[in-house]
């Protein structure tokens, strides 16, 4: 029998997971197959894939109409309101984080999906449960708006596949750390902030304190390790919820000496903002022993590597 051709949607494909998730599906599956969306215009510079959809994700009608336009088997469902921002608005980011989730699940209930992919978080765990290692099954306590509806999101996931056999895959990623795009409003965004600021100003304030550890990930690992879930098979799956991925774990000191290192007169100091309540309900590391028995999950980046990697990369993007 011939194998269907994988085609792919993407949303919120202009944001910082979307626009790397973007470029290497195009380079795996070719720009023809892959269909970004967003709440942006059009422009021919926004995105390498074949197409792109101005498309509210909230616009259930026009999602399908998207959906069976371009034959698409393969959602990978990005949109959303970060941490930072959804405490901020928290009855629009429980309906946008988890009413379209619930609208893809339903279209491949019906047949029109093969197979979703959609992020869940560190913030599914809240307070109460260990700070250090935190394991795959621990009791979900989450604090914070968000963290609510990614758990809820999970259990809608979870519901769906054991219901209805529903190909539905999800990371908890921890916070990510890219040169290529900004951060969007997230509790760990000041990993990123940190090394635009060390090469511009030479010093940074921490909206987080010196001694907050927090898991983070590399965005080129983060990226492997959403097309190595996706392409697992379905059979060596045992999570439906979502599966832990630990990455790394350090503080905004750890980080600062890490920068000294490649920037000996970097200086940083700390003024916690809102954020680190947030932070303080986030455990400091997770054990990810799951995702690497059922798929294979491996990191290339650490702290070290990781800062040599984002400083090289951003003196080129800064014109340094
Ligand atoms: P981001 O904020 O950079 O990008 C989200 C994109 O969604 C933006 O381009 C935004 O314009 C778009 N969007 C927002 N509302 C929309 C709507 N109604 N219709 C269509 N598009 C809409 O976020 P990101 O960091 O790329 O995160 C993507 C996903 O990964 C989210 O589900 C987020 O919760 C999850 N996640 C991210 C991190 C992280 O550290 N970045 C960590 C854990 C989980």
């Amino acid at each position: 029998m011939e194998s269907k051709t994988e085609k792919i949607l993407i949303t919120g494909a202009l944001g910082q997971i979307g626009t790397e998730l973007t470029t290497r599906l195009v380079e795996i599956h070719g720009a023809e197959n892959v269909v970004a969306s967003g709440l942006d215009r059009w422009d021919k510079n926004l995105t390498s894939a074949g197409f792109y959809e101005r498309m509210d994700v909230m616009n259930t009608q026009l999602v399908r109409q998207v959906i069976k336009d371009y034959e698409i088997t393969t959602v990978y469902h990005l949109a959303s309101l970060l941490s930072g921002t959804s405490e901020k608005q928290p009855l629009f980011a429980w309906k946008l984080n988890l009413e379209p989730l619930i609208n893809f699940c339903e279209m491949a209930k019906e047949g029109l999906l093969d197979k979703i992919f959609w992020p869940s978080s560190i913030a599914v765990f809240g307070k109460g449960i260990p700070k250090t290692n935190v394991g795959q099954e621990v009791i979900l306590n989450p604090a914070t708006v968000y963290g609510i509806s990614k758990m809820a999101g999970e259990k809608w996931c979870e519901y769906y596949f054991e219901k209805y056999g529903v190909d539905v895959r999800s990371i908890r990623y921890p916070g990510l750390i890219s040169w290529k795009t900004p951060a969007g409003g997230g509790t760990t965004d000041y990993a990123v902030e940190i090394f635009y600021e060390a090469l511009e100003e030479g010093k940074y304030t921490s909206f987080i304190s010196e001694d907050t550890a927090m898991p983070m990930l590399y965005m080129d690992d983060a990226i492997n390790a959403t097309l190595q879930l996706m392409e697992a098979p379905k059979e060596n799956l045992s999570v439906h919820t979502a599966y832990n991925l630990g990455g790394m774990s350090f503080t905004p000191k750890e980080l600062a000496a890490e920068i000294k290192k490649e920037i000996p007169d970097f200086a940083i100091d700390y003024k916690p903002d809102f954020r680190q309540a947030i932070a303080d309900t986030w455990p400091a590391s997770i054990d990810d022993s799951v995702a690497k028995k059922d798929w294979g999950l491996s990191y290339e980046f650490g702290k070290t590597e990781m800062t040599k990697d984002m400083l090289k990369n951003l003196r080129v993007k800064l014109a340094l």
